[in-house]
């Protein structure tokens, strides 16, 4: 059945970051760059925020603050300095970064300050080292034209990008690369006003075009991440962060109104029931005289290092833990994360799932009984320390108690199939503060003029442009504007004398089916691919050798073309 969105009362906004191509970081002389080898540096910090900070830090991040996590920095000298290991204060803000947020700001007219003020925003996951990100608005007020919809821009601004996480808590230690830390991102809001998820694409594309029509935008996996707002009338607002492809967006838009859709239908039939919030209680059972001789391996486990197998009654709650919210994601994965989240458990066990994992359903009579459960209750355990165990179940609760009255406030993170996960609850607002390091940036009418002056080519008139010069058809010439090779199309076509549509057949369809394939086309130097076309153009190579010496070239990357060729054993025959 179509979902009528606009029924439904729909309300999406996006905020799309994506990473500039500048020469230098935000706030240092640094290369934006990452790095893969070993770090040169590495050292362990612990964040405490301040007292006066206390009280505006989200509840989330004040917990992972009180369970004394460690955080261990990696860096190397080329991409990081003193300002990154926050003992230096930061350099004023880089100039290239702000033009080019300027530029696109007067693209959608929207109207720049007078001033940048650069604020801080507090973040004590560890990503920053300084405890904050640095931010700030560069423009206000602006639009962009969808099709026949005017949307409103709410600002362009400019961020510092974050630390990046190499790898899993390991003992209360977080590893974070801060090579990352300070690559400027531009920051581009819109009023959420957009209606569909077919429009949310739309705009997310549109704004796309306008960033990389300036030229100065990276590109490849990670450099650009979306947030997006979705909300319903009697739902809830829900922010799905850093989402990094474009073409999910549809999707992720339509799961989140499944989602809440269906949790509504959860409250209605638990209210039908007479479930109320208070009736669901942190009554927690110690149940591991249940278990003693269990098959199953976590439980097993846990008993062996002597934790604790704790169990909660959900009254009225039997098969709705499997209830599906959204494809894979069922009301008990929802409370599984939170679990995870607040518990630090592994997972948790719940009766809509057993007989299952080594439990046997004479386990799960017992069970049943030791909690006092009807037919008609679910059970929801654990098998952890004290302590988590605790924690774990007391998360659970909340969202049973949650399920009988409202779709909760969460931030969530997008899984790779269009759904998405619990990742914390939304943060309160005004967590900014003035950055008293750095003097507010002066914006004149004058510097305004000059970078007015500028202005890359808009869209559409490119789109004109490709399909007149270049004879590529309608949808071909769009498919090569919304490319992040479309830069790259010119070029090649002007150097290797190879048909316009060859190369445009290659900058789009062919790199969008590499990487379907799972082939990291980003690994390929724009320079290797210029070499390939013009390899075609002087007829030492064929169109159809393309897929292979890029994907080759992928799990080469010090390699040449040449190098390539050799490998896969390619070579021209002779018309004889
Ligand atoms: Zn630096």
């Amino acid at each position: 059945m179509e979902t009528d969105y606009e029924k439904i009362g729909l309300k999406v906004g996006l905020e799309i970051h994506q990473q500039l191509n500048t020469s230098a970081k935000l706030f240092c002389n640094c290369q934006p760059e990452l790095f893969k080898e070993q770090p040169e540096i590495t050292f362990l910090r612990r964040l405490r925020p301040t007292q006066s900070e206390l009280g505006q830090i989200d509840p989330a991040a004040y917990f992972e603050f009180q369970k004394g996590v460690k955080i261990l920095y990696e860096a190397n000298r080329a991409t990081s300095c003193l300002v990154e290991m926050d003992e230096e204060p930061p350099h004023p803000l880089n100039l290239e970064a702000v033009n080019t947020v300027l530029a696109v700001a007067l693209m959608v007219k929207a109207k720049p300050m007078d001033e940048i003020h650069v604020m801080r925003k507090t973040v004590i996951d560890g990503s920053n080292t300084t405890g904050f990100q640095r931010t700030c608005v560069v423009a206000l007020n602006g639009e962009i034209k969808v099709g026949e919809k005017t949307v409103p821009i709410q600002h362009a601004g400019l961020e510092e990008d974050a630390a990046r996480k190499t790898g899993e808590e390991e003992g209360n230690i977080i590893r974070y690369r801060i090579d990352r830390l300070g690559i400027p991102l531009i920051e581009v809001a819109t009023a959420p006003v957009i209606k569909s998820p077919k429009e949310a694409e739309e705009v997310a594309f549109a704004i796309g075009r306008i960033l990389r029509a300036t030229g100065k935008v990276m590109r490849g996996l990670g450099t650009i991440r979306q947030d997006i707002n979705i909300s319903i009338p009697n739902g809830a607002l829900t922010e799905i962060k850093g989402l990094q492809e474009l073409e999910l967006v549809p999707l992720v838009v339509e799961y989140e109104v499944q989602r809440q859709l269906n949790l509504l239908k959860i409250i209605e039939e638990l209210r039908k029931m007479g479930v109320k919030e208070e009736d669901i209680k942190e009554e927690f059972c110690n149940v591991h005289d249940v278990f003693k001789g269990t098959k199953c391996k976590v439980v097993r486990k846990a008993l062996d290092k002597n934790q604790q197998v704790l169990a909660v009654k959900l009254p009225k709650f039997n098969g709705f833990l499997k209830r599906e919210l959204m494809p894979g994601i069922r009301l008990g994965t929802e409370m599984a994360d939170r679990a995870r989240f607040w518990g630090r458990v592994g997972g948790i066990f719940h009766t809509d799932e057993m007989p299952a994992h080594g439990i046997t359903a004479e386990e799960i009579e017992e069970l049943k009984k030791a909690v006092k459960a009807e037919e008609q209750d679910a059970v929801v355990f654990v098998a952890d320390s004290p302590e988590n165990s605790r924690d774990a179940l007391k998360a659970v609760v909340e969202r049973a108690r949650e399920a009988t009255k409202h779709v909760p406030e969460e931030t969530r993170g997008p899984n790779p199939d269009g759904t998405t996960r619990y990742m914390r609850p939304r943060p309160g607002a005004a967590r900014m503060y003035p950055e008293t390091d750095i003097p507010p940036t002066q914006i004149t009418e004058e510097h305004i003029r000059k970078v007015r002056s500028h202005l890359p080519e808009f869209p559409e008139q490119k789109l004109e442009r490709l399909i007149k010069e270049y004879k590529l058809n309608q949808k071909l010439a769009k498919q090569v504007l919304d490319s992040e090779y479309g830069e790259l199309f010119e070029i090649v076509v002007k150097e290797s004398n190879v048909s316009p549509t060859t190369v445009a057949a290659f900058m789009t369809e062919t790199l969008k089916a590499l990487k379907r394939d799972g082939v990291q086309v980003e690994k390929v130097s724009e320079n290797k691919i210029r070499e390939i076309f013009r390899g075609i153009g002087s007829e030492k190579l064929t169109k159809e050798a393309i897929p292979d010496i890029v994907s080759w070239l992928s799990q080469h990357e010090d390699e040449s073309v040449q190098e390539a060729i050799n490998s896969i054993g390619l070579k021209m025959l002779s018309g004889e």
